[in-house]
Parts: structure tokens; C-alpha cells; sequence
């Protein structure tokens, strides 16, 4: 099953492609897990990614693309995957098609996580990441058993640099502009499916086990 997962930034795509991964037994692909792990280890690409980061933008197709074909094409992925954060533009969905297309392969689905600008403000300002393992909380919604530690490996919790108030709506607007269009794209492959991404998180699996089968 090799599933696209797209939304807003903070719409909750990472929350629930690592209950799919779990339930489905696919591995998660986020792509912008893979650039804070590469910034980290203070790696090339992580140096170059972070200026993009930082502001907010995307990170040019160039550097994504090839990371996420050759990601897909490992023995782990041989029965499915769920990608997290790709494609985010209209070339790096062509260039992944045309990668599958390749190898007599497509992806099954793209789940549209629906949240509205105003809710996406809440969840990004409450948003805190693990500096140890990348762990996602929410201050309200899905709080620490401790508040600033991780339930997981103990570390502290933080907010991300994107998250940042400032961020958050230049995010939102590269969103509009350069993702959404990838809802039309997806819609004419015939593999789009909607949920409603304002409820509460099990509620939005649920729906999304509707779509993907018990
Ligand atoms: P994305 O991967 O789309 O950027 P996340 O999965 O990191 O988004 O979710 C953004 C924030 O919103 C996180 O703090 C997460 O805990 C919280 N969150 C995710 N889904 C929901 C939901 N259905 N209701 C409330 N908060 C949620
Ligand atoms: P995310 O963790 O998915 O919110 O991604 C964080 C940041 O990483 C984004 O704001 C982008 O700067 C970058 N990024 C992640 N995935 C991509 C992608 N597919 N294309 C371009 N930039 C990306």
C-alpha cells in the first residue's frame, strides 16, 4: 500500500502517517524528518536545506526528489510505504510518478488532511518536537505525560524554528501556492481522498482506516 498523505503544514499528517506505518506495517517517509536529522549531523544537505527551512520556503525540488526515489526503492519498501511532507510540488509529483511509472508501479492513495487556515495557527504555536528523537506533541492536544519531556527517550521537547509565529504564515502561503495545486493533480489520478482533519486524532484514523481497509 504506498500512500501520499497531504495537507496544510500542522494539518497532522505526521501524527497519523506514523499510526498508519504502525498499523499497516509500512514504513513512514517524512521527508522533513529526514532534513532535521540531516541538519543535526551537520551533513551538506543539512546546511543547505536549513536556509531554506528557517524562512519557511520549500527546499528546491533538486534536493528532495532524488532522496525520496532512492528512499522508496529500498527492501523495507517493497510493500508499501506512507510518504509524509512529498511530494509538495507539482514537479517532484511528476518526477515520483515517473520514477514508479519505471519500475510498473503507482501509489494507491493521497489522503488530503483537510484543516482550515485558522485552526492550522493553534496547532503549529502549541506543536512541540522532541531534540532527541523528533517525537510530535501538542501542548493541549496531545500533551507530554510531563510537560517538556518525551514520553519516549526523556529528552526535552521543543518548539521548532518553523513554528515560529512569523513562519507559520509565510508556510501557509508557499502551502497555497505551491502544494494545494497537487489536490487537482491527485484528484484527476483518481487516488484523492478527503477527511476532515479537525477532530480529534483518533477520529481522523478512523476515517482514514475507512478509506485503507480494517
Ligand atoms: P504535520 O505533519 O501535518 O505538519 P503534525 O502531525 O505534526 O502536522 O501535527 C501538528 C500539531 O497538531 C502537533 O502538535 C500535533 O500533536 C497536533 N495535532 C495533530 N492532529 C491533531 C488533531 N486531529 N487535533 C488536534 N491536534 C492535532
Ligand atoms: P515538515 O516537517 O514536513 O513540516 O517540513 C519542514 C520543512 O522541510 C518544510 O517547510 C520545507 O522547508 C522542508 N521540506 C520538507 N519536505 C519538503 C519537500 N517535499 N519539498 C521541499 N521542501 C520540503
Amino acid at each position: 500500500m504506498k500512500i501520499i498523505m497531504l495537507g496544510a503544514p500542522g494539518a497532522g499528517k505526521g501524527t497519523q502517517a506514523k499510526k498508519i506505518a504502525a498499523k499497516y506495517q509500512v514504513p513512514h517517509i517524512s521527508t522533513g524528518d529526514i532534513f532535521r536529522a540531516n541538519i543535526k549531523n551537520g551533513t551538506e544537505l543539512g546546511k543547505k536545506a536549513k536556509t531554506y527551512m528557517d524562512q519557511g520556503l520549500l527546499v528546491p525540488d533538486e534536493l528532495v526528489v532524488d532522496l525520496v526515489v532512492d528512499r522508496v526503492n529500498q527492501e523495507d519498501c517493497r510493500n508499501g510505504y506512507v510518504l509524509d511532507g512529498f511530494p509538495r510540488t507539482i514537479p517532484q509529483a511528476e518526477a515520483l510518478d515517473k520514477a514508479l511509472a519505471s519500475l510498473g508501479q503507482k501509489m494507491d492513495y493521497a489522503i488530503d488532511v483537510e484543516v482550515p487556515d485558522e485552526n492550522i495557527v493553534t496547532r503549529m504555536g502549541g506543536r512541540r518536537a522532541c531534540a532527541g528523537c523528533g517525537a510530535t506533541y501538542h501542548l493541549v492536544y496531545a500533551p507530554a505525560k510531563e510537560e517538556g519531556i518525551c514520553d519516549t527517550c526523556g529528552k526535552e521537547l521543543v518548539l521548532r524554528d518553523d513554528d515560529k509565529p512569523e513562519t507559520v504564515q509565510k508556510r501557509l502561503n508557499v502551502y497555497h501556492e505551491q502544494t494545494q495545486p497537487l489536490i487537482d493533480y491527485y484528484t484527476q489520478a483518481g487516488i484523492l481522498r478527503k477527511v476532515d482533519g479537525t477532530v480529534d486524532i483518533e477520529d481522523v484514523f478512523r476515517e482514514i482506516t475507512k478509506i485503507l481497509g480494517e
